[in-house]
């Protein structure tokens, strides 16, 4: 398609009054760092819009990575011409030209006068567009109320804007504009689309995940590093939290209350996650859970494992179908991801009948009996590793003395040394 620049739309953000200033300058930087790559075009502003002079650089390759800029609510390929009529005239033929249309295709223009000082109404421009492009293509048919092909004309002082095709774009609100939140990110399918939704209402996210190697193996950690790096794609660069959690895990299948096992475990992850929060500023924790889908996600369990923490608990997807997060997670692309059947920490441990209805008091009493609970919840996080990913980079470990090379960091290597049942009937 003849096309000269991108204008992109900016949504529900001008609905903002005075935070709209703000909300601009995020879209605006996470654009630009998406332009990294695409040295020779250039971002200019205006009300509402920001637009995008490719300057020969490919509309084709900078769509994909601009469809995940949230804030963005359309991408519009848009040719230009000075505002002048002769020039918008060859400006359209070249446009309708540059679609190569075979078969019949009902259209019309729709001219928008927004200098009022052009010599022609709107109503007149539209006549003096088509009527050239009528003669030049066959194919050509009006019809102003149903048209598959709208031409678009805005004339404005500086030059006219010629478009027909709007991409819609992510939407939401830009990028870290709404303050920070920890992630529980599992290798399920829930918790990445909590934790895309998240951002896309303007969170910046850092991901937090419990592996219990060596009863989980390396694969399960590499997919969860994977799924972080798909939601790093929407925010450029994401941190992902290792937290080791054999220890703590094991503690619980001590007491005696097999049926509370998840919810223990679960408590203590929202334990965790409330120390790093704490240390990275993030002020609410995000899950995947979704009401009424397992044992630890009925109401009087939400209730009970909530308890855990005092920061908001945000659970995007609690009154969503199962379908249509599924069908999300395949439109952000972490579903073949989440179905790889690598095992998680809690699937390991599932007792036979977790409860759904479990009694906070209860829970609170065997916690305190649990030896050196506080200690390992300490020790958990102090062990944590966190990564900084992004979608393509090498992964780098962040911990005392700098960023170091992944490779030279030990890893898991073993194999899971029992299956999931084994494991089961061994500890229950
Ligand atoms: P998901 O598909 O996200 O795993 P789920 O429906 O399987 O969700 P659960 O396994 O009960 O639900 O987990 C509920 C939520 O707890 C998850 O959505 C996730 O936010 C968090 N969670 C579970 N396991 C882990 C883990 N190993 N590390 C981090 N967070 C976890
Ligand atoms: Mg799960």
């Amino acid at each position: 398609m003849n096309c000269q620049l991108l204008m992109l739309r900016l949504g529900e953000i001008t609905l903002k009054g005075r935070n709209r200033a703000r909300f601009e300058k995020a879209v605006l930087s996470h654009v630009k760092s998406v332009l990294e790559a695409f040295p020779k075009a250039r971002i200019t502003k205006d009300y509402g819009r920001i637009y995008i002079e490719l300057c020969g650089e490919p509309a084709g390759e900078l769509i994909p990575p601009l469809k995940k800029v949230f804030g963005i609510t359309a991408i519009v390929p848009v040719a230009a011409a000075p505002s002048e009529l002769e020039a918008i005239q060859q400006a359209a033929l070249d446009f309708i030209g540059s679609l190569s249309l075979e078969k019949e295709t009902a259209f019309k223009v729709n001219s928008r006068r927004v200098w009022k000082e052009f010599p022609y109404s709107s109503q007149e421009m539209n006549k003096l567009v088509s009527s050239p492009l009528l003669q030049q293509f066959s194919a050509l048919k009006v019809d102003v109320n149903h048209p598959e092909l709208e031409l678009r004309v805005e004339v404005r002082q500086e030059r006219t804007l010629l478009y027909s095709l709007i991409i819609p774009g992510a939407g939401g609100f830009p990028l870290g504009t709404n303050g920070k939140a920890m992630l529980l990110l599992s290798g399920g399918i829930d918790s990445p689309v909590a934790g895309w939704s998240a951002m896309r209402r303007g969170l910046e996210i850092e991901c937090v995940h419990f592996h219990s190697y060596p009863f989980t193996s390396r694969k399960a950690e590499e997919k969860v590093i994977e799924l972080a790096k798909v939601l790093s794609g929407y925010s450029g660069t994401i941190k992902l939290h290792l937290v080791p959690f054999t220890d703590i895990q094991t503690a619980f299948t001590g007491v005696g209350q097999d049926n509370l096992i998840i919810t223990f475990m679960r408590r203590a992850m929202l334990r965790i996650a409330t120390r790093l929060a704490e240390a990275s500023g993030a002020l609410a924790i995000v899950t995947g859970e979704s009401l009424g889908q397992v044992a630890s996600q009925t109401l009087p369990s939400m209730n009970v494992i909530g308890r855990a923490t005092e920061l908001p608990l945000l659970r995007p997807l609690v009154m969503m179908d199962k379908d249509d997060i599924i069908s999300l997670s395949q439109q952000i692309g972490t579903y073949e991801l989440s179905i790889l059947p690598y095992e998680d920490c809690c699937t390991l441990f599932i007792p036979k009948s977790p409860s759904t209805n479990p009694n906070l008091r209860i829970v609170q009493k065997v916690e305190q009996h649990v030896e050196r609970l506080d200690e390992m919840i300490e020790l958990a996080v102090q062990n944590t590793v966190t990564l900084n990913l992004t979608p393509h980079a090498q992964i780098r470990y962040e911990e005392e003395g700098g960023p170091e090379e992944a490779s030279e960091l030990p890893r898991h290597d073993l194999e899971l040394p029992l299956d999931g049942q084994a494991i089961r009937e061994d500890w229950f």
